[in-house]
Formats: C-alpha cells, structure tokens, sequence
C-alpha cells in the first residue's frame, strides 16, 4: 500500500469514529481491495460502504427493538408450519410484507388454544420490528395492569400518547380473564387511541360474539369490536392443538364463554 493511502485509511478511520459508523472503517477497506480489483466507479465504491452501514445498522435496530417487545418466546413466520394451518398462509404471507403497520390496520387472530395465535402474533411483531416500528407484546390481563396504573396515578393520557409512539401492540389472549367495568373502560381507550392510527394485533380463543361477557358489557364490546375490525384482518386458526400433537389426545374440553375458574 502507498505511503499516500496508509493516510487515507488512518483518515478514514478517525472520520467513521467522528460520524459514530466505526464499521465504515473495515468495510471501506476491505471493498477498496475489491473496487481496485473490479474496477468500480467511485460511486458504486461510496455506496457499497455506505450500504454496509446502513444495512448493520438497521439488523442492529431490529433486534434491539425485538428484544424490547416482550415476547415470550422468539417465535418466527419462518418457523411455522403451515401444514397444521393451510388455511391461513396466504393472510399471513400478505401481512408479512409488512404493508399493514404502514396502514395502521389492524390482525384479530381466532382459534382454539394451541393453534398457533401466540406464535403468528409473535411471527408478526418480528416483522414489524425488522421494517422499523416499536413493538409490545403483552397478554391483555397486563396492559390492563398497566393501565390501571397509569391512570391511578394520573398519566393515563401521557401513557396512551407514549404508546402511540410504537408502530404495534400486541394484546394476547383477550377473554382468558373477563376485564372488570373500570378494566373494560381503560382498554377502550387504548383500542380508540390506537384508531386509524398506529396498528393492533389481538388474539383470542373466543369468537367476538363471547367478547360481550369478557367486557361485561355488550355495548362497550359492540364499540370496541367496531372500531377493531373495521380496518383488520381477522384470521381464524383451527383444528387441534398442536401442543398436543402426538401425545394421543385429540382434543380439549371446548370452550364456550372463557375458561376461568372464578
Ligand atoms: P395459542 O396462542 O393459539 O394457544 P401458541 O401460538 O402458543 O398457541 O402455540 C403453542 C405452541 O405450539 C407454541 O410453542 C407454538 O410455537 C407451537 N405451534 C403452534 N402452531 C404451530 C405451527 N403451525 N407450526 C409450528 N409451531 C406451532
Ligand atoms: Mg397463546
């Protein structure tokens, strides 16, 4: 190397750590080698290393933002199989590019327990998260948790605003637990302030009609409901659980209003 590019590259070093892109520093000199050899423009040169930094920095972004969602578990759309779920596929594959947040519209995932609602919703905030948006994932017992504490301490205002900053939230298991009137209240307001604005994905093993009784009121249901599917993708998973699969049960006592045992 001449004495003239030795410069350069200590140059470009003290540059890409002043502009906080260190990784600018190794791609610019490993691409020079191939530029040289494959005689690049200066310009395909420059946006190969910018390309590079850019492409680091949003893998870095996304899984920062994966792991500040909550998920119980990393559950991806890749890791799913769709034989257990054919009739979902082509739904999912459309929502997967990602096109839904960008519309704040909204996915209601149906079905019975172990049918994979948990897994999807998980699959789709990791999307979410790789196109850019804040996620959070809680079960609906926590954001009324959440909620009710917010507003007993006088923020619940600054609390919806806060989360309209994220892209989506996921609400899982809606109607495992029946929310209490000030509780059915307070996820109302989450679910308006999210209107037609930033995106929801919900899941429930109850179909809508059993959602009067999770919010003991058919008229704050009928609201709630109106406003979430009026622009959703609503899917309905089906069949057995696949937790079960193998193990030589076919199926779980049906559920009919919500398997609580209060
Ligand atoms: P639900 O939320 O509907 O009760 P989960 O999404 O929690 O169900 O699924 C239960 C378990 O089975 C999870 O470990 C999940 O990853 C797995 N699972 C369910 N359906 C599928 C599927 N079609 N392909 C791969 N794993 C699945
Ligand atoms: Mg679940």
């Amino acid at each position: 190397m001449s004495a003239i590019s030795s410069e350069a590259v200590k140059q470009i070093a003290y540059l890409s750590g002043a502009l906080k892109a260190p990784r600018i520093t190794e791609a610019a000199s490993r691409l020079a080698d191939q530029a040289r050899d494959a005689g690049w423009s200066f310009e395909d040169y420059l946006a190969a290393v910018l390309e590079r930094e850019v492409s680091a920095r949003n893998a870095s972004g996304a899984e920062l933002r994966i792991r500040a969602a909550g998920f119980p578990a990393r559950k991806t759309l890749e890791d799913f199989d769709w034989d257990a779920q054919p009739g979902s596929r082509q739904q999912v594959a459309a929502l997967a590019s990602g096109g839904f947040l960008a519309e704040a519209r909204n996915v209601v995932l149906l079905g019975p327990p172990g049918t994979g609602k948990t897994h999807l919703a998980t699959g789709l905030g990791i999307v979410a998260a790789r196109h850019g948006h804040r996620v959070l994932f809680a079960t609906a017992t926590d954001w009324v948790t959440r909620l009710t504490d917010a507003h007993r301490q006088g923020r619940l205002p600054a609390e919806l605003a806060r989360l309209k900053r994220y892209g989506l939230i996921i609400v899982d298991e809606v109607g495992y637990l029946p929310f209490e009137q000030d509780a059915a209240n307070l996820f109302f307001q989450l679910v308006s302030s999210r209107y037609e604005h930033a995106s929801l994905i919900l899941t429930s093993s109850l179909p809508f009609s059993g959602w009067g009784g999770v919010f003991g009121d058919q008229a704050v249901a009928a609201a709630m409901i109106d406003r979430i599917v009026h622009h959703a993708d609503v899917l309905t998973l089906k069949g057995a659980s696949y937790r079960l699969r193998g193990r030589g049960i076919d199926s779980l006592p049906s559920i009919k209003t919500h398997d609580t045992a209060d």
